[in-house]
């Protein structure tokens, strides 16, 4: 059995919306999973194999970026890049979800055999593969006519546990309903494309197809890149369910609306964050972190509801099974602080101002995985961890 004690902890974001900051001086891991929270005399931190003294920092749960473009592997095609999620690590996600390895797979075919197979082969060669620690929540079918109950039964069976919709051969986008509605039924959780196309081979899904489908997530809302008009997205709000998926590559303004249309109408639970890269809009190892300040400094949300997006409300609307800061979960959680040169005095100031906060420590299963991010700018105070060499780290 091994532990990791976090000590001073100076604020502590619990990625739970309703109540999204809690008053805990320490955290007590036990074989990867949170233990107890609270004074350091209740929980013995300070005893534990690996100590991390936060010295006065903020801690908050890893980030959940549940619009990832992953293929196979830590590289992504479209932009050529190898090693970008272990990148993203260091800019604070420990987890991401995957948007459907079809969608930049080179030479995507578009029979239901091959998207079965593909997302099968995905969901299993990451549970055997995480970059630098990170949970890759992989094997995203992408619907295609054809796909049948035995499909998605057989597709369950091994792992496949997400899908999408809006790049498969459908003449009319209406026409996926009858998959998607076999997808849910045998559990997975369906994000649609919203908004004007992307890339060749994806659809325009209006407002209107997406009440007609009734996928789980409406992926990208504030467009990917073209966001819905402003009636679709009230009427999408008010006329569904559906988790709105807010990315830092669709359109700010069009975020800032539905912030502010989901608060006024009590619907914030519904509000997810993600970067949707890489893209044609780059690699963005920031790209939640960048996401959770403009949300704050912009949309005026306290800066632990808008950590709540990204982490808690990711973890509900895809299912997963990390992402709070609570007793038995998993323990994923950064470590930070306002940066140097921030007029702001801790994490939660700088969010916000729009100051992106310096990561000193990132623990995935309650391993120190990188101690000062390589990405995000210096923190004004440095966690110090003993105990053990962290796997990766530093400039
Ligand atoms: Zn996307």
């Amino acid at each position: 059995m091994t532990t990791l004690g976090l000590l001073n902890i100076g604020a502590l974001a619990t990625g739970l919306l309703d109540r999204p900051r809690a008053e805990a001086e320490s955290i007590l891991v036990r074989d990867g999973r949170i233990a107890a929270i609270g004074a350091a005399r209740d929980t013995d931190a300070a005893h534990a194999d690996v100590v991390i003294d936060c010295r006065g920092t903020t801690v908050m749960p890893g980030l959940i970026d549940s619009h990832c473009h992953v293929v196979l592997g830590d590289y992504t095609p479209r932009q050529k890049t190898v090693d970008f999620l272990d990148s993203y690590v260091h800019g604070g996600i420990t987890s991401v979800v995957s948007a459907g390895e079809g969608v930049h797979a080179p030479g995507r075919p578009h029979d239901p055999v091959a998207a079965k197979a593909l997302a099968i082969t995905a969901a299993k060669c990451f549970a055997n593969f995480r970059p630098n620690g990170m949970k890759v929540n992989a094997g995203s079918v992408i619907l295609e006519p054809g796909l049948t109950e035995a499909d998605f039964a057989e597709m369950a069976r091994h792992g496949v546990r997400h899908a999408k919709y809006g790049f498969g051969g459908y003449g009319d986008p209406n026409d996926g309903a009858p998959e998607v509605r076999a997808a849910q039924k045998h559990g997975l959780c369906v994000m649609s494309h919203s908004g004007g196309t992307s890339i060749p081979g994806s659809s325009p899904i209006s407002h209107e197809v997406l009440l007609h489908l009734r996928p789980d997530v409406c992926g990208h809302v504030n467009g990917g890149t073209t966001s819905l008009d402003e009636d679709g997205l009230r009427r999408i709000i008010r006329e569904s369910e559906m988790a709105l998926q807010v990315v830092q590559a669709g359109n700010l303004k069009s975020a800032l609306f539905i912030l502010r249309l989901a608060r006024e109408t009590g619907v914030l639970d519904r509000v997810c964050v993600a970067s949707d890269t890489p893209t044609g809009t780059g690699v963005m190892p920031m790209g939640v972190l960048k996401s959770v300040c403009e949300l704050a400094s912009l949309g005026d949300l306290p800066s632990a509801e808008a950590i709540a997006l990204a982490t808690g409300n990711n973890r509900r609307a895809f299912r997963l099974s990390t992402g709070t800061v609570v007793p038995g979960e998993p323990a994923d959680l950064v470590v930070c602080d306002a940066p140097s040169a921030s007029g702001a005095q801790d994490a939660f100031g700088a969010i916000a101002r729009g100051d992106i906060p310096g990561i000193s420590a990132i623990v995935i299963d309650g391993e120190v995985r990188v101690a000062r991010s390589r990405n995000t700018p210096l923190a004004k105070r440095l966690a110090a961890i003993s105990g053990v060499a962290p796997f990766s780290g530093g400039h």
